[in-house]
């Protein structure tokens, strides 16, 4: 579906080498397909476009136009830069906390509660941690009933209180219940709406400040493309988050959300969802996500 990126400048290049010297003008054509395929994948402009920027100076300086194989050290060059902006090594969530508490933000529908599942086996199956999960959502009954569906089929027992319709509350009920249970880590699924709103924002922002989790993680659908990096930036400026999940990557999406976010709030992407099935998480690798995103 997708050309390789890679195929293509190798090519582009090599075709130029085999026709004369490679010169300045050759290498800025071939960044402009560098930057098509970073739009194509959903990167935002302006970054694409600071990207390539960048890539161009460091081309030049190393010699890509006497290179013997122009074409790949280019690649590596972009590969290289791409995997840098997505922030280098995959980077661990905190549990120092006892309990370790866990705030999951976002806009419904971007994958919270289905994530807030996958983390909770994964803790429990790969880390040996006890969890709890923690249903928010005080708006909709039948998020709190999801969750529950969840917590059964991953064997983790699920915090909900009906009725109630304080989600500080809850949640300093269900770390106090964490603590009395021997649940080391708490995670805390909160309510979304459908777009950026104050009360949904003042709402998730006194949960913060009341619990202090050890670490708050923003969850965005990695198909919404440009709109992605307005609700994080959104999501960022009120609560100062710790990273970023990215769901729904095994959809058709080149994934270049994730580049676009990291470059607008500077936040590790620390987890992906790549299925609706709770065994369908991986840990962030930005050298992986540059592959997938240069096709
Ligand atoms: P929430 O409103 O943010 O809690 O979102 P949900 O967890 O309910 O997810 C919304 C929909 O997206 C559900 O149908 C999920 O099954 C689906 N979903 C969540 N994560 C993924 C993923 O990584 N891949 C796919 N294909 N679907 C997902």
């Amino acid at each position: 579906m997708f050309e390789s990126l890679s195929d293509k400048l190798d090519s582009a290049l090599h075709v130029l080498k085999g026709h004369g010297q490679i010169t300045e003008v050759n290498v800025a054509e071939t960044l402009k397909e560098v930057r098509r395929a970073l739009v194509d994948a959903d990167v935002n402009y302006k970054i694409a476009k600071e990207f390539t920027t960048t890539v161009k100076e460091k081309a030049l300086g190393q010699d890509v136009l006497t290179a013997l194989k122009p074409g790949q050290m280019m690649v590596k060059l972009v590969k290289d830069e791409l995997t840098q902006l997505m922030g280098g090594d995959a980077e661990g969530i905190n549990l120092s906390g006892n309990p370790s508490v866990i705030l999951m933000s976002g806009l419904q529908g971007s994958g919270k509660t289905t994530f807030s599942g996958k983390l909770a086996n994964y803790l429990k199956t790969k880390k040996s941690k006890n969890p709890l999960l923690v249903a928010c959502d005080v708006y909709r009954p039948a998020a709190i009933n999801q969750l529950h569906v969840v917590g059964e089929q991953i064997g983790v027992e699920v915090f909900s209180d009906e009725g109630n319709q304080d989600p500080v509350a809850i949640s300093k009920a269900a770390i106090a219940h964490a603590k009395a249970n021997g649940h080391n880590v708490v995670i805390i699924d909160t309510a979304g709406r459908l777009a950026v709103d104050e009360a949904m924002m003042t709402e998730i922002a006194n949960i913060y400040s009341a619990i202090q989790p050890q670490e708050t993680l923003f969850v965005v659908d990695s198909m919404t493309g440009q709109d992605a990096v307005n609700t994080a930036k959104a999501f960022n400026d009120r609560l100062n988050f710790d990273g970023v999940i990215l769901t729904k990557l095994d959809g058709d999406t080149r994934g270049g959300a994730a580049i676009s976010i990291k470059s607008v709030v500077n936040k590790p992407i620390k987890f992906i969802g790549t299925g609706e099935k709770m065994d369908a998480i991986d840990v962030f690798y930005p050298s992986r996500m540059a592959d997938r995103i240069l096709g």
